[in-house]
């Protein structure tokens, strides 16, 4: 029998439970969950640290959407927002003392972040094209002195995109409601025209 987690349609530690199967243990699947799952809450993650604050804001979102260029992070349709949170080393934070050259095949690794700075400006023209709002945050600023300002940032800067969407959206209803209008007005002359010429 395998030992599969069946705790929680959308348990994220499914896939992880499922490679134990082969493991002699006398833990049950409900065991094996509640331990698996005080393990992984254990690593708060960055990223993980500003979802959760974002979803006690009462914000909705994607994780890792495959279907966008770059798989953001965290992704917010109704707000239009797509947010990356970035290694400050990774992806080279201009000025961040988490961004310092090492010491040894320096050459290697600022090549390195030299072509992800590249694939990040890429993914972000590709975002931005089809109408994305890109929001980058920091790892750093996710460090617990800056926690709450950021947190408080990125809401804000959310808020604002889903208005700026919003608005658009409305602006492109009425210009379809527009468009409509004076096709049928159209038509209608079409026809008035016919029958005058009809009854000729
Ligand atoms: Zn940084």
């Amino acid at each position: 029998m395998p030992t599969i987690c069946q705790n929680e349609r959308f348990c994220a530690l499914r896939g992880i439970v499922v490679s134990l199967q082969n493991m002699p243990d006398n833990h049950t699947p409900a065991q094996r969950h509640n331990n698996m799952a005080a393990i992984h809450s254990a690593s708060t993650t960055p990223e993980r640290k500003l979802r959760h604050a974002l979803w006690r804001q009462g914000f909705r979102y994607r994780v890792n959407d495959k279907r966008l260029p770059g798989r953001p992070d965290i992704v917010l349709p109704k707000y239009r927002t797509v947010i990356f949170v970035h290694g400050c080393f990774w992806h080279g934070h201009k000025d961040c003392k988490y961004y310092t050259a090492p010491k040894t095949n320096t050459e290697f690794w600022m090549a390195k972040v030299a072509r992800n700075q590249e694939r990040d400006q890429e993914v972000w023209r590709k975002l931005e094209a089809k109408g994305w709002v890109v929001v980058i945050v920091w790892e750093c600023q996710l460090k617990k002195a800056n926690l709450e300002n950021t947190i408080n940032r990125v809401a804000g800067e959310i808020v604002r995109n889903g208005e700026a969407y919003r608005a658009i959206q409305e602006e492109r209803k009425k210009a379809r409601e527009e468009y409509r209008r004076e096709r049928r007005e159209r038509k209608e002359r079409e026809q008035a025209l016919l029958k005058e010429v009809k009854s000729l």
